[in-house]
């Protein structure tokens, strides 16, 4: 673990085992910390918020740049390492080392653009001035998802702002999250601005982050159900909160759409990641106009996708994180064909030959999925695309909006008007309006309902480290 400027072991001294999904292999050893570690951390972090909210914006953007400069020269890296690690092709890892870097570069360039107000006040003797400033100790809570990207999306902001930060790992990713502390080490940033806690049990550090009085904001990625229980926690304790959480993608088909190139980009868009992704698509609706093109395509596309070991040339689909992922999605395909679901390709594990020591599941094209179907409700978090036929072009909308969730939302269609109206009318943090990548550093992340609070990226990002003070002159 990374604390206080020094690389330490829990103080417990135990250890956990991380392994590699796609052949069960142990790739190293990482500290199994406490709630010891965790309050060393916040304590460093506290000491440390005392300086660096201090230092000027451009001490800190020069900081932030040479952390992006370092995680540019060593992308090939750990490129690699996040394959080996969490199981995405390497050209996947790649993609996403970069979209993790850009973080620290908009970041490093946001930390001057924070400003005030001066305001008029209808006292003639008064002024108002407005100032922001940084929260505070910032905890942060990542997943092994985007085991790079997640951090660098709250630490690229929290540090802009001048807070100081305790991260705690993902348990399976906890060798990705040591390699950018290397980075944000080497990069010179002063001992006790960034932490790093791993964990195999997260429970006692989460309980540190929600209750300890030094810990002025929690920001987590996650489940909605560990994300919404410690904002709870967290809430109780006054903390500022921002937690980014599951999702369940409508893509809606309009009747005016090319369906192959609809099919297309959610044959590109479904596979990102294994399928892995809070704003991966989970419902696909199509119109009845364009299905038989669109399912054509599909199946085609879905059926070229190859599974196997990320570091593999060729591959699309790496193995899920582990047994439960592949158990859960075997649930919810196995519910589906149950109930009626058409299953042109796919619809098993792998566990034959090379997949035997690996996570594995097939990339599967569900059809005829209704909503009376698990799937159609619950996350699915794995390589399974379940189209919907529709007919009624009125009502699709309020079927897409048919979910707790609300993260991301995509549509196609060449109609201008059909285009604003989704876009307004689809209660989603996130729409992609012909488009299946609309995440970036510059761009606010986010979701509605139970897809979480705040949001990551662009000038919302900042917003959430830092606190607004009104200031009241008498002149
Ligand atoms: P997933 O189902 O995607 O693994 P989780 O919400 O379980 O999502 O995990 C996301 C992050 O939350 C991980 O870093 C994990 O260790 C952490 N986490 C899980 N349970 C708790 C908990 N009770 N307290 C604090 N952190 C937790």
């Amino acid at each position: 673990m990374y604390i206080n400027g020094a690389w330490v072991d829990a103080q417990s001294g135990e250890t956990f085992e991380v392994t590699n999904p796609a052949n069960g292999e142990v790739i190293g050893h990482m500290p199994a910390g406490g709630a010891p570690d965790a309050e060393a951390a916040v304590e460093a972090a506290h000491q440390a918020f005392k300086t660096w909210s201090n230092t000027t914006a451009y001490q800190r953007a020069d900081l932030l740049y040479r952390a992006w400069q370092l995680m540019t020269e060593r992308a090939g890296d750990l490129a690699q390492l996040m394959t080996t690690e969490q199981g995405k092709p390497l050209r996947a890892s790649r993609n996403e080392v970069n979209y993790g870097a850009d973080f620290l570069r908009w970041y490093a360039e946001e930390a001057k653009r924070v400003a005030g107000e001066w305001l008029p006040s209808s006292r003639a003797d008064q002024r108002f001035l407005v100032l922001k400033q940084p929260v505070g100790v910032v905890a942060a809570i990542t997943p092994w998802n985007y085991p790079i990207s997640m951090l660098t999306r709250k630490m690229g902001p929290a540090l802009a702002a001048g807070c100081t930060l305790v991260l705690k790992a993902a348990e399976a990713t906890p060798l990705c999250a040591k390699a950018i502390f290397e980075i944000f080490h080497d990069a010179g940033f002063p001992p006790g601005v960034v932490n790093l806690v791993t964990a195999l049990d997260p429970k006692p550090i989460g309980e540190v982050f929600t209750s300890d009085p030094r810990v002025a904001k929690l920001t987590f990625t996650g489940s909605t159900a560990v994300g919404s229980m410690l904002a709870g926690q967290a809430a109780g304790n006054l903390k500022r909160v921002s937690v980014e959480l599951g999702g369940h993608a409508p893509f809606i088909v309009f009747p005016d759409a090319d369906p192959v190139h609809a099919a297309k980009g959610a044959a590109a868009l479904k596979f990102l990641n294994s399928g892995q992704a809070c704003i991966s698509p989970n419902r696909l609706y199509v119109h009845t106009s364009g299905a038989d093109a669109f399912i054509a395509t599909l199946t085609e596309r879905v059926g070229k996708v190859k599974a196997g070991n990320g570091m593999s040339e060729g591959v699309g689909v790496g193995p899920l994180v582990n047994e439960a992922a592949v158990a859960k999605v075997a649930r919810q395909v196995d519910d589906a064909r149950d109930k009626g679901a058409a299953i042109p390709v796919g619809g098993s594990r792998l566990s034959d030959g090379d997949f035997a020591a690996g996570h594995f599941y097939a990339p599967t094209l569900v059809t005829g999925v209704t909503d009376d179907m698990v799937i159609y409700r619950e996350e699915t978090f794995g390589p399974v695309a379940p189209v919907i036929v529709y007919d009624d072009v009125d009502s699709v909308l309020d079927q897409a909006n048919d979910t707790h969730y609300g993260l991301a939302a995509y549509v196609y269609t060449q109609n201008i008007n059909t285009a604003f109206r989704a876009f307004e009318g689809l209660r989603f943090g996130i729409v992609g309006i012909n488009d299946v990548n609309p995440t970036s550093a510059s761009a606010p992340f986010g979701g509605m309902g139970d897809s979480g609070l705040g949001r990551e990226g662009g000038h919302e990002g900042i917003a959430e480290y830092l606190e607004v003070k009104l200031g009241g002159f008498s002149i």
